[in-house]
């Protein structure tokens, strides 16, 4: 089998197998090109053949190929974490800018570790706490860590945002940052078949997608060096919901948009 046959029978996929096909001969567009009418090793085509079957099944191309772009680098992603997604940069960039003249922070519900580590990557000032229930989303930020060469300003532990007892071991921050799993339970089923094969823990909210906001924002009382300075990621639905919940805890609440217009980043601060 050549590759110029593999891509005539999966026109409607062209992206996404050309993609499969360069993970496996470890090459780029170029390096496929070039080699589109050479005939497959048998080990290579049933490679190939594997990661086609995968995503026509509806697994994320991202799980198939390991890795997910996020800020301009690659991260390392496998079954089981969140896929980095394109909406959350717009939290980055706001955490750099808030973090400018800081130089800790926390990362709850860290996932494949991105937004930290990102942070890390951009200042070289900064120390992060990464802190995640999952232990998959431990093993992947580690992996991240070192593939970036930060692991020695961050600690990565494992944590229950729900538990106070883990709250009283963490310490003192100057932001505490988090993209939390915030779709309200009952929209999780409207998913997409590739959204569902991403860990449910990381997306459901609970019934008003609110239940880890309330919890970060009431435990992270005494978690920072100075004021309170909470940044969080936000559904595109739930910015009047988070300036609700911000202004029940006495807190100030300024809603970035992101690229799309829609409401996507929520900063609390002390008044
Ligand atoms: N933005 C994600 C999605 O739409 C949700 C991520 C989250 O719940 N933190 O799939």
């Amino acid at each position: 089998m050549k590759i110029a046959d593999i891509r005539a029978e999966n026109r409607d996929i062209r992206y996404e197998c050309d993609e499969i096909i360069c993970h496996v001969l470890n090459t780029d567009r170029a390096g496929l090109l070039m080699r589109l009418h050479t005939e497959l090793e048998d080990d290579r085509y049933e490679c190939i053949m594997h990661g086609l079957t995968c995503l026509k099944s509806g697994e994320p191309l991202q799980y198939i190929l390991k890795k997910a772009p996020f800020f301009n680098r690659d991260f390392y992603v496998e079954d089981g974490v969140l896929i980095p997604r394109y909406d959350t940069e717009c939290l980055v960039e706001l955490s750099l800018d808030v973090l400018k003249n800081k130089s800790t922070f926390a990362d709850i519900c860290c996932g494949s570790g991105c937004i930290g580590i990102t942070l890390l990557c951009e200042n070289d000032g900064l120390f992060g706490a990464l802190l995640d229930i999952s232990p998959k989303a431990l093993k992947v930020s580690g992996i991240n860590s070192e593939r970036f060469g930060v692991e020695k300003r961050c600690s990565i532990s494992h944590f229950d945002v729900m538990k106070k007892a883990f709250w009283d071991t963490l310490g003192k921050f100057d932001v505490i940052l988090s993209n939390p799993p915030y779709i309200p339970s009952g929209d999780i089923p409207t998913l997409s078949k590739t959204v569902l094969r991403e860990p449910i823990i990381a997306l459901d909210g609970g019934e008003d997608g609110m239940d880890f906001y309330k919890k970060i924002i009431e435990y992270s009382t005494g978690h920072f060096n100075d004021k309170v300075n909470i940044i969080f990621e936000i559904g595109y639905d739930e910015g009047e919901k988070m300036r609700a919940l911000a202004s029940s805890f006495g807190l100030l609440c300024e809603i970035r948009r992101d690229m799309n217009g829609c409401d996507r980043v929520a900063l609390l601060n002390e008044r």
